[in-house]
């Protein structure tokens, strides 16, 4: 081996075992996905998906990733994170609830979906028919509610000391009040390649891929 080779063979290791260091240091990663991105197709199609996914939420891990590091936050989860904002000086305190707030809006939104066609099942099709008298004018209420959020945001559907309640936020941030359970994503990067201005039409479609299995878990986990 040249000498050259050998030099240039230690920078390489040096700088692939700087960035193991760095990709361990962080607890925040983008999540994989249990299906791919065509599989919500036709609903939501595949290069909103892959978009959405591969750019928007790894920009919301790599920007929360950013402001965090030198802050003695890098270990944390995103929960702790997100439930102690105040604790965080103000030079980065927004850039940690916008990021913070994107990547979990970001987590529960695609590990809520799937390509599988299901109907609401078990305790959330009892939970939605007891709060909101039947599937059908829960999905109205919840369909108005995300079709009436001015300009970027969420619909949740939240559970609150054993009732299921509709609401919605503005820009990435989280609701405070309750365990979120469902959400939508009505920013216009989750539905403008398709839908363009017919939020209705991506809303209607939403529901087609709306993993039921996995909202009925979380309703069971609170
Ligand atoms: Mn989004």
């Amino acid at each position: 081996m040249s000498w050259g080779l050998r030099i240039y063979s230690c920078i390489n290791l040096y700088l692939n075992s700087r960035s193991l260091y760095v990709t361990l240091n962080y607890m925040i990663t983008l999540p994989k996905l249990d299906y791919k991105y065509e599989d919500l197709e036709p609903y939501v199609d595949k290069q909103t998906m892959e978009l959405h996914h591969s750019k928007h939420h790894q920009g919301y891990v790599d920007k929360l990733n950013a402001a965090l590091t030198g802050s003695g936050w890098e270990d944390k989860s995103l929960e702790e994170i997100l439930k102690n904002l105040d604790k965080f000086p103000e030079s980065i305190r927004t850039a940690v609830k916008n990021n913070g707030g994107g990547v979990f809006n970001h987590n529960l939104f695609f590990e809520s979906l799937g390509p599988k066609r299901m109907d609401l099942l078990g305790k959330i099709q009892e939970g939605v028919e007891k709060n909101f008298g039947s599937v059908d004018s829960f999905k109205e209420e919840f369909g108005k509610a995300a079709l009436g959020q001015f300009g970027s945001g969420w619909a949740w559907l939240m559970s609150e000391q054993g009732k299921l309640k509709i609401l919605t936020t503005g820009n990435q941030d989280v609701p405070l009040m309750g365990k979120p359970i469902l959400n939508l994503d009505v920013w216009e990067h989750a539905y403008y390649l398709k839908y363009q201005n017919r939020r209705a039409e991506y809303i209607e479609a939403w529901w087609q891929v709306v993993n039921w299995q996995k909202v009925g878990e979380k309703l069971l986990a609170v």
